[in-house]
Formats: C-alpha cells, structure tokens, sequence
C-alpha cells in the first residue's frame, strides 16, 4: 500500500468543517475531493472512484442516508456516515443502508483518520477474498470495487447506465429481475412503465459482454418477466 495515494471524497455543506477536514487529510497524505451536496457527491463518486467517501446525514437537497441509498446502486465504495449528535437511530439506519462505520459530531481529528485507516484495512482485506472480484468463467470478470468488466481478456467501457444495470443482475445470479425492478433501481420509480429502456439497455449490454450476443449466455431472457443473469455461483 505504500507510496498509493488514496482519494478520499467527504460530502459536507458546511465550508469550515469541509475546509478543516481537507486541510487536515491531505496533511496525514490523503488526496481529498469535495461535495457540497449528495448529487454532486454521487457525481464525484462517478467519476473519481474514491477510496473511502465521508458522507453527512444532514445535506441540502438529498440527504444522506438518500444518497447512500443511490450510491449502493452503483458502487461499493467504504462510507462513514457522519452523524449528528448522539442519535442512534441514524447510526442504524446508515448500517441498514450500506454505511461501513460513521463517526459523530463533533469529532476530532485523530478519530478521524483512525476511523478512515480502519475502513481502508478492512477493505483492502476484503479485496483479497473473491466475493469483490467476481470471476463468471473464463470468458467473464466482474470488479464492482475496482469498477473494471473484463470479457475475453479485454478491459470493457461502459457507460453509467449500462453498469448500473450490470451491477443489478450480476449481484442477484440466478434470480429474475423483472422489468419494473430493474426500471426503479437503475432509472428510478418514475420510470416504471418503460420496459423499452431495460429492453435497449439490454442489448447495448450483450453487445459488451457476450461472445456471441444474439445467443447470450449470461444475461438470459425471462420471457414477458424479464431478465435473469446466469448463477455463476453453481459450477
Ligand atoms: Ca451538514
């Protein structure tokens, strides 16, 4: 691990604790990027893939235990929720939705990175177990942590929708998804009724990832139901 900078994101409105946080991260070695609110947070994690994401509860706009929830649609990334006062029922609810850890306000410092240094020692061991990197056959690797597909020994570029929908199946193997499941977990319940997205998205999708598309072996129709991805669990 020495000598790899880790990126860390933290998600807070208020500039001074932000401000402070930064200064204080980047001295103990740490790139530090900024969110000032949940949707540009969940853009950030897009684009930069941070190591570790430090994420308020209280935001304008979203807040954070919403953000987290569409986070876990798309990444895997450590979160330490960070809580205000001493309310235990935030600390559940974030555990409930993903959150790794949190830490409290007012927190000092040295809490802080400590808390930061544990989640990173725990997923990095993590990273080396397979359940992170999932290896579907010869043909097929899936890295939702690294966010890396390889399909026949090439690197595979998707673009967000379509890994969203990737992620979706390949997390539940051997169970149906059906169109309205997967339309309210990667477009959003206002969606609902457009089987035709998840129809297109699919067929983007097979072009990507399987030898032969028109005969796809990993993403299998479920006729009038929807989609089914192979359960690469049973070999
Ligand atoms: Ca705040």
């Amino acid at each position: 691990m020495a000598g790899e900078q880790r990126t860390i994101l933290m998600v807070e409105d208020e500039a001074g604790l932000r401000n402070a946080v930064r200064l204080y991260l980047e001295m103990e070695g740490y790139r530090v990027i900024t969110a000032v609110n949940g949707e540009e947070g969940l853009e950030r994690v897009r684009q930069d893939l941070p190591d570790v994401i430090l994420l308020d509860v209280m935001l304008p706009g979203i807040d954070g235990f919403e953000t987290l929830r569409r986070l876990r649609r798309f990444s895997a990334a450590p979160v330490l929720m960070i809580t205000a006062k001493g309310d235990e029922n935030d600390v559940v609810k974030g555990l409930r939705l993903g959150a790794d850890d949190y830490v409290r306000k007012p927190f000092g410092q040295a809490e802080l990175a400590s808390r930061i240094q544990a989640v990173l020692r725990r997923t990095s061991a993590a990273a080396t177990e397979d359940d992170t990197a999932i290896v579907v056959d010869d043909y097929l690797t899936l890295d939702f942590v690294r966010h890396e597909v390889y399909a026949g020994g090439e690197k595979v570029q998707f673009r967000p929708t379509e890994y969203r929908l990737l992620y979706h199946l390949a997390t539940n193997p051997g169970r149906v998804q059906t169109y309205e499941q997967l339309l309210a977990k990667v477009w959003g319940p206002e969606y609902r009724d457009e089987d035709n997205y998840v129809r297109l998205y699919i067929t983007y999708l097979r072009k990507k990832i399987e030898p032969d598309p028109a005969h796809p072996r990993y993403i299998l129709t479920e006729r009038g139901l929807g989609y089914r991805f192979m359960d690469y669990r049973r070999k």
